[in-house]
């Protein structure tokens, strides 16, 4: 379908979209047993008896997995319920080796939440979250040219399951959720939300309805939808195939599709990966999960600042745009970056225009994300205070402070005075060597002189030029600027 003919059915139907997000929890040990969870460890070294599903053991429930698994219940705004329970979900797949997945069913842990999503104009939307509930992850496979290879280092990873109402009316919206979700998740460090390493799953639910109507129409679950990139194009390949058949007279069929991010298409899962009964029965070695009211009120009394919050704190608190309080707050580490920053060198915008700037730019160079824990990046902000200091001092100018900085990042660290001494970047603010210079540079352009009295007062520029260019660019443009008018009259 050409994108124009897209815009005209888009015109009479809506879509209603729905994401099932999938959140590995950052807990060091699985769910139901001891074993690590490290990611990329060597293919099964991290199993045991219980995650494997051997005959006779007996699941133990992590308690971490569930602290963090009520914080994020707590933080999108759900009830958490004081007794939930878990249950097996059947389904047969060979990176499943139990036959079953410990799952919870018609007893979650925590439903009836929401989450405040910015649209595009700045409008803010609320989605629904109808339940959250903690689950196991199930093993890795990976298909090669001569069989299937299973790594079972995955299984028992703990999991929780963030699922939202069919509230979204578009790709973008679909987009936009997810990315706040994550921002959401990572503030409370409940999960890494790495997509490319599988932490943050999406599978999609998509219908589509003529504008006007209330009813849904029939959806299809678009699984596998793993990385950002894709998630408005899978959107966008099934309603564009849904309204394809719509607009032909034909039924949508009511099935699960996957994603297929090499073909861009969605394909229809073959009927054996499918299966539409899990026949979930309640687990019968684990006890419910009870989890008390002072218990939820102890966790939800040390939620963290959450990112919205944070970036309207940092406009009341520093004074900042509200563009610059939302990039800062992107991810918590950054926020914390700059406010340690801040803290050191008390100019909050000087240091969000270096922080947003520069100090952004040579992380993603390095491919860093600035962060202060556990080892400062891309520099510590100790020296980057140390650095504006120089700066404010007149020592050096803002392009002399930037060329520092890369040499400071570069070599982890160091004086940014003996930098600036080492390399001759000391800026000139001394009046007396400065006249000197711009007397020179008067003496050699008689006629732009007389042409500069005689009105072309855009000739300054030039003026300022010569300075810099005779002094390898060291004079302090200020004060070069002030002399020059006092000679130039
Ligand atoms: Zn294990």
């Amino acid at each position: 379908m050409k994108a124009a003919e897209l815009d005209l059915v888009l015109d009479r139907y809506e879509p209603v979209i729905g994401l099932e997000v999938h959140a590995q929890l950052k807990t060091a040990s699985k769910i139901f047993c001891g074993c690590a969870t490290t990611y990329g460890a060597p293919p099964n070294t991290q199993v045991c008896p219980v995650c494997l599903g051997y005959p006779g053991v007996l699941p133990v429930l992590n308690a971490g997995a569930v602290e963090l698994a009520i914080t994020a219940a707590l933080a999108l705004g759900c009830v958490v319920h004081e007794t939930s329970l878990f249950a097996r979900k059947h389904y047969f797949y060979p990176d499943l080796p139990k036959g079953y997945q410990i799952s919870q069913f018609d007893r979650p842990l925590a439903t009836g939440g929401s989450l405040a999503i910015v649209l595009d104009d700045d409008t803010e939307k609320s989605i629904g979250i109808t339940r959250v509930h903690l689950e196991e992850d199930a093993g890795k496979s990976t298909h090669t040219g001569s069989g299937t290879l299973v790594d079972f280092n995955r299984c028992g990873t703990p999991l929780i399951e963030i699922v939202s109402e069919p509230d979204l009316r578009s790709p973008r919206e679909a987009y936009l959720y997810l990315r706040c979700l994550k921002q959401v998740l990572e503030y409370l460090e409940v999960s890494d939300c790495n997509m490319e390493e599988g932490s943050l799953r999406c599978d999609a639910n998509v219908s589509l309805r003529p504008v006007g109507r209330s009813e849904f129409g029939t959806k299809t679950e678009v699984k596998n939808v793993n990385s950002f990139r894709y998630v408005e194009d899978a959107l966008m390949f099934e309603i564009e195939r849904q309204a394809g058949l719509l607009e032909a007279g034909e039924q949508v069929v009511h099935e699960t599709r996957l994603w297929d991010s090499g073909r861009g298409e969605a394909r229809p899962m073959r009927s054996k990966e499918e299966s539409h009964d899990y026949r979930y029965f309640p687990e019968p070695d684990l006890e419910s999960l009870a989890v008390d009211a002072a218990m939820s009120e102890g966790i939800r009394s040390r939620l963290p600042e959450m990112p919205r919050v944070r970036a309207a704190r940092l406009v009341s608190e520093h004074g900042l745009p509200a563009y610059d309080a939302e990039v800062l707050t992107a991810t918590r580490a950054l926020a914390d970056y700059y406010e340690a920053a801040v803290e050191l060198f008390n100019e909050p915008k000087e240091v969000s225009n270096w922080v947003m700037g520069e100090v952004l730019r040579l992380a993603n160079e390095r491919g860093q994300s600035v962060r202060l824990e556990p080892t400062p990046q891309p520099i510590a902000p100790t020296d980057l205070a140390r650095l504006l200091e120089n700066k404010q001092e007149g020592r050096i100018s803002g392009s002399a402070a930037k060329e520092v900085l890369a040499i400071m990042v570069d070599e982890g660290g160091g004086d940014p005075l003996a930098i600036i001494e080492d390399r001759g970047l000391e800026q000139i603010s001394d009046a007396t060597a400065l006249e000197t210079e711009i007397e020179a540079v008067i003496e050699a352009h008689p006629d732009e002189v007389e042409a500069y009295r005689g009105g072309k007062a855009g000739l300054l520029g030039f003026f300022v030029g010569q300075v810099m260019k005779r002094t390898k660019g060291q004079a302090n443009p200020e004060l070069v600027n002030k002399i020059l008018r006092e000679k130039l009259g």
